[in-house]
């Protein structure tokens, strides 16, 4: 099927300017690519016409390559230790997460004490990343051999809940496979981008990806032509498999088989029920065949109607998963404008009937739904190859490095936390510090650590014209703002608008793909160190704070005191100015408790005095 016509008469490049790229949809159970071919997308086959590759790796001793795809999956019950399916589960995840995983894998993994989980083979230990770089591998091939020519560069697809150590993982395994890889794509997001949904009038959309093993449903904002995922939920034990599984147990009742089947038959029960499972999506019965360990084959017949029984429990769970992603993104069925499905189990009619039931409506389904993700992640690819327009640029970022302000004591208070989509925008109200304090100097920085001088510096301005009140009694709002096209606009304002002042600044301008690493790698290896440094600053800021304001106290109104009550306070004093230049927070943290302690009758005190003050000269009724 021709997917979708993209290209615009007189919009595209030259031939000989055209740089070939492709999308590409790293999938836990089967993998493919797609590019764009004469204004057609296109997911490309094999040379058997096969689109999907089922992304299993076996390891062979004394092979250059180790076969990947159908026939890798097809000897996975003959060679389970050598033959790695389902890397995708382990991409970016330490020896204790997966372990968590459960008994389900037969694999051995290396006991080292590296983060990266190694798998041993006989081709050697492997890890995740290297396992899917030969997946991509396979693909890079196949895309270089349809167009001719070297890639510029690919879109790889994600789910949306991969966090910084599993993107980074799928990366790397682009590198290791000699790819370009232009971007990181959401799953959600290239599935929308592939029904032109980015196109369209802003609106909610879910997308609903029921896979081989695992479920995921994302809840997508479109706002100005860039999707915001409002919320993503799922299942990750979830999956057409276990469709396959209730498929396998109906059958072995029918059968009689005990639970002292051999290995081969389960296996092939389960390989007979994937196939009745498939063909029931065109047919309304199918006939099973399966030889029994006894030698005899047993036939049964399975009809749509008994699969639907036997899946709608799954189904139900999906469902239940779908309300908990709306309730997240606190939306509604009645605000979603669109629903796509994705994956291939949601080829299974009954998954389309019982989610158009839940919806309201019926999904979308015209694009393949095993292909859709890798379809929009080669329309993005062709964008970011620069083959296309620019005001046809999907703007799907996220913000590589957390946005922040410079607070007292050189600390970093961040507003916008990396990884964020754009567009965006944050407030936080700040204060004064001192007593009619009237300016304030608002430094812009970016980066995940905790000191001003382990970020990187964007640029400050000055926010002057603050009316004169006590420290701790202005208001200032200070809002992050972040367009589509990266820029970061900063606008401080002070709570009774009588003064504004602000900045526009290009965040990520300037720093490479390495630059970012380094800073994310520091801030994970000076975590610790940082956080005691800022409990450090941030008590030798509050010391400075109650120091000035005591001694403002004492000069203005000191004669509320008897001398034996200025000796405590000026003893505990002493105690906070000594202890305030070491580098123990929680010395400084102590005296400054003393002194609260020391002060809270002269506090009393100064607070009947002013209120006094303030009624003198009133008349108690003018209160009421
Ligand atoms: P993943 O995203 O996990 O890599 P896919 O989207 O490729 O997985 O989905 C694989 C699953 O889709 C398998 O369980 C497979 O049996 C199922 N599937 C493929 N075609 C059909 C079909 N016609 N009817 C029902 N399920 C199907
Ligand atoms: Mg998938």
């Amino acid at each position: 099927m021709a997917l979708l016509q993209i290209s615009e008469p007189g919009q595209s490049t030259k031939p000989h300017e055209r740089r070939f790229a492709a999308g590409i949809d790293l999938g836990t159970t089967n993998s493919l690519v797609a590019t764009v071919r004469s204004g057609q997308i296109e997911t490309l086959p094999d040379e058997q016409g096969e689109h999907l590759l089922p992304s299993v790796v076996r390891y062979m001793e004394n092979e250059l390559s180790p076969i990947v795809g159908e026939k890798a999956r097809q000897s996975a019950a003959d060679d389970p230790l050598n033959t790695i399916s389902s890397a995708k589960r382990f991409m970016g995840r330490g020896l204790d997460d997966i372990k968590h995983l459960g008994e389900r894998l037969p694999y051995d993994f290396v006991q080292a004490k590296t983060s990266v989980p190694r798998i041993k083979t006989v081709a050697g230990d492997k890890s995740p990343i290297e396992v899917s770089a030969e997946i991509l591998r396979v693909l890079k091939e196949r895309a270089e051999k349809t167009l001719g020519d070297g890639l510029t560069g690919v879109v790889i697809t994600v789910p949306a809940y991969f966090d910084d150590a599993q993107r980074q993982a799928t990366k790397d395994a682009g590198k290791l496979a000699g790819l370009n890889v232009m971007r990181l794509l959401n799953e959600p997001t290239a599935a929308a981008v592939a029904y032109g949904l980015d196109k369209s009038a802003e609106g909610i959309t879910a997308i609903f990806d029921l896979g081989g093993g695992t479920f995921d449903i994302s809840i997508l904002r479109l706002n100005k032509g860039v999707f915001e995922v409002l919320s993503t939920a799922g299942d990750t034990e979830l999956g057409g498999d276990d469709f396959d599984h209730v498929i396998a147990q109906w059958f072995m009742q029918q059968a009689n088989i005990g639970e002292d089947a051999s290995h081969g038959l389960i296996r092939r029960l389960l390989q007979e029920a994937r196939e009745a499972k498939e063909a029931l999506a065109d047919v309304e019965a199918v006939q099973m065949n399966v030889l029994l360990d006894d030698g005899n084959k047993w036939q049964a017949t399975l009809e749509r109607e008994q699969l639907n029984q036997l899946i709608d429990p799954l189904i139900q769970k999906t469902v239940v998963t779908s309300r908990r992603a709306l309730r997240d993104a606190q939306v509604t069925i009645e605000d979603i404008q669109a629903v796509v499905m994705v994956g291939g189990s949601t080829r299974t009619l009954r998954v389309r009937e019982k989610i158009a039931e839940f919806f309201g409506q019926a999904p979308k389904v015209n694009i393949d739904p095993d292909k859709v993700v890798a379809v929009g992640a080669a329309i993005q690819a062709e964008v970011l190859a620069g083959n296309k327009a620019d005001d046809d640029l999907l703007l799907l970022d996220v913000i590589p490095l957390s946005l922040g302000l410079e607070t007292m004591g050189g600390l970093v208070e961040k507003i916008i936390p990396r990884n964020t989509t754009i567009p965006v925008a944050r407030a936080q109200d700040f204060t004064t510090f001192k007593d009619g304090q009237t300016g304030m100097t608002v430094h812009v920085l970016q980066g995940e650590r905790e000191l001003v001088t382990d970020c990187r510096s964007l640029g400050q301005f000055a926010l002057h014209g603050i009316p004169s009140m006590v420290a701790g009694a202005a208001r200032i709002r200070v809002t992050f703002q972040v367009d589509a096209d990266g820029l970061l606009s900063v606008t401080a304002e002070e709570e009774t608008k009588q003064v504004e002042a602000s900045i526009q600044i290009k965040p990520s301008y300037g720093l490479t793909d390495a630059e970012i690493e380094t800073m994310l790698r520091d801030s994970i290896t000076y975590a610790k160190d940082d956080v005691e440094l800022r409990n450090l600053r941030e008590h030798q800021v509050e010391a400075d704070r109650v120091i000035d304001a005591l001694q403002m106290a004492l000069q203005q109104d000191g004669d509320l005191l008897t001398e034996d009550e200025v000796k405590a306070i000026e003893e505990a004093l002493l105690e906070l100015h000594k202890v305030r230049t070491g580098t123990d927070h929680r010395s400084i943290k102590n005296a400054i408790d003393k002194l609260n302690v020391a002060t809270t009758e002269f506090a009393a005190s100064r607070m009947n005095k002013s209120i006094k003050q303030a009624l003198t000269g009133h008349k108690l009724d003018e209160f009421d």
